[in-house]
């Protein structure tokens, strides 16, 4: 790999080297000959050069220039499957897909990794399942059940739209350069029917930011601009509560009372 361009601050570039680890998580992603795989962040191609081995039809988004040139002369099997883009901008539909899904799989670059699984989910229509790196907090987050501290915005949107599993935690000695934090993998599977039938995600949004910015206020403060105390009961929710301690279904409980109400 001696060939490749230092790694770069700015585009999260922390590159994996630790055979065992990336077996594992070959292993936990187990790639099939004619599935269509998508890797976001390929860098110098540690697990890129094993999906390819898979036979699956591997397409890489990658967004650092000196990356794809040597993603380019070293791996003839992408020509044409690299995607040299911002992955926060990239459709799935340029994958041409057919009625295919796509599985995904991404050692993420840890500043971008939110927004891009919020960009990715408004096109989960497509996709069949993601395994992700992420900071070991974010991944808390996600998996987060009601009354844990780490539950919040990003575990209610997350969950209500796909099934979440916290595999494995990976030191930061797996890497080169070696990240601050430690690092985890996660399954995403987007439910195929909704887990709950919510008449707004904007509303869910909108609900949870201000419960949760206030999330030491009960519900009834917190939400006062959307609900009295008296409409809260009516549906079953203590307005003595606070936002942690409701669970995904009866957060759409309330994003769908509100919006019939309106
Ligand atoms: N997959 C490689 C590995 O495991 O060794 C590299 C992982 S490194 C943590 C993240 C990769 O994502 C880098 O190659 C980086 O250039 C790329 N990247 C960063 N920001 C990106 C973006 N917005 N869109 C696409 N790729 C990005």
């Amino acid at each position: 790999m001696s060939d490749f361009p230092a790694a770069k601050k700015r585009f999260g570039q922390n590159f994996l080297h630790d055979e065992g680890v990336i077996g594992a998580i070959l292993n936990a992603f187990a790639a099939q000959e004619g599935q269509r795989v998508l890797e976001i962040g390929p860098g110098q191609g540690a697990l890129t050069q094993h999906l390819l081995k898979s036979g699956a039809v591997v397409d890489v988004v990658e967004i650092d220039n000196d990356l794809v040139a040597r993603l380019h002369q070293r791996y003839p099997a992408l020509q044409h499957h690299i995607h040299h883009q911002d992955a926060l901008s990239f459709s799935l539909n340029d994958l041409k897909l057919a009625n295919h899904k796509v599985r995904i799989i991404g050692n993420l670059p840890y500043n971008i990794s939110t927004p891009l699984l919020f960009h990715l989910l408004t096109q989960k229509e497509h996709i069949s399942d993601m395994l992700f790196m992420l900071q070991q907090e974010v991944v808390e987050r996600l998996a987060a059940s009601p009354g844990c501290k780490a539950y919040g915005r990003l575990s209610v949107m997350v969950q209500l739209q796909c099934r979440v599993q916290a595999l494995f935690s990976v030191p930061p000695q797996a890497f080169k350069p070696q990240p601050k934090v430690i690092s985890k993998i996660v399954q995403l599977v987007p439910y195929e029917k909704p887990l709950f039938d919510i008449a707004s995600l904007s509303v869910l949004e909108n609900l949870l930011r201000d419960a949760f910015n206030q999330r030491r206020k009960t519900l009834q403060n917190s939400l006062k601009g959307y609900f009295k105390a008296e409409e809260l009961i009516a549906l079953d929710i203590d307005p003595q509560y606070r936002a942690e301690q409701l669970s995904v279904e009866e957060w759409v409980k309330l994003v769908n009372s509100y919006v019939r109400a309106d």
